[in-house]
């Protein structure tokens, strides 16, 4: 099953990716985190991205597309896979479309989490992430089980430079402008699910995986 998710930043994307991703045995795949370990290890490809993530800028699709390509082709990948965070352009989109039908293979779900811009910059106020596995958390809504600590791996929790109010707000127009338009591209696709996520969190996941079955 391949998986592709659609929202917002902070809309729960993370959240619901790591879910599908332990529920269906398939591999969760995160643009981002690929990105922050990059930028940890300081590779050529995190050097380029830095820049972009500290501006809230989209890191630019020549860069991104042929480093998820990649990724797609490994072995673990040969059952489907759930994006998170590709494609965020149409440009993007498009190329994972070719690339695809090349191998006779197609996207099955576009699964779109909406959450109005509103409730999001709460959301990320409260988020902390896990540096080491990706999983996400909430002070409030997702707490871990002991404070700051990872509950699937015990690292130390952070906070996310980019999840800062005003690199939020750039995140939203970004979104707005460059990602949204892939929603009637995907309900053109005939895959678009829609999502009401600001219900809580297991109410979405429930909702989910009605769909996938
Ligand atoms: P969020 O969880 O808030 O949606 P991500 O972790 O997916 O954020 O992305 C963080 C940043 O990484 C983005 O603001 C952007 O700079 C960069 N990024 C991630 N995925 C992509 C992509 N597909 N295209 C371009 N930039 C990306
Ligand atoms: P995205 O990947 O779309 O940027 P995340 O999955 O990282 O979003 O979620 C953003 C923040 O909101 C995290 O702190 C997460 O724990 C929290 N969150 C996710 N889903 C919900 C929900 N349904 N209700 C409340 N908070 C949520
Ligand atoms: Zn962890």
């Amino acid at each position: 099953m391949k998986i592709i998710m659609l929202g917002a930043p902070g809309a729960g994307k993370g959240t619901q990716a790591i879910k599908i991703a332990d529920k269906y045995g398939i591999p969760h795949i995160s643009t981002g985190d690929i990105f922050r370990q990059n930028i940890k290890s300081g590779t050529e490809l995190g050097k380029k991205a830095k820049s972009y993530m500290d501006r809230g800028e989209l890191v630019p699709d020549d860069v991104t597309i042929g480093m998820l390509l990649d990724r797609i082709s490994e072995p673990d990948c040969a059952a489907g896979y759930v994006l998170d965070g590709f494609p965020r352009t149409i440009p993007q989109a498009e190329s994972l479309t070719r690339a695809l039908e090349e191998r006779g293979e197609k996207v099955d779900y576009a699964l779109d989490i909406e959450v109005p811009d509103a409730n999001i910059v709460e959301r990320m106020s409260g988020r902390r992430a896990c540096p080491k596995c990706g999983n996400t958390y909430h002070v409030v809504y997702a707490a871990p089980v002991m404070e700051n600590i990872c509950d699937r791996c015990g690292a130390e929790l952070m906070i996310r430079a980019d999840d800062k109010p005003e690199t939020v707000q750039e995140r939203l127009d970004v979104y707005h402008r460059q990602t949204e338009p892939l929603i009637r591209y995907y309900r053109g696709e005939n895959i678009l699910r829609e999502f009401d996520g600001t219900q809580e969190l297991e109410k979405v996941f429930q909702d989910i995986v009605e769909v996938l079955g």
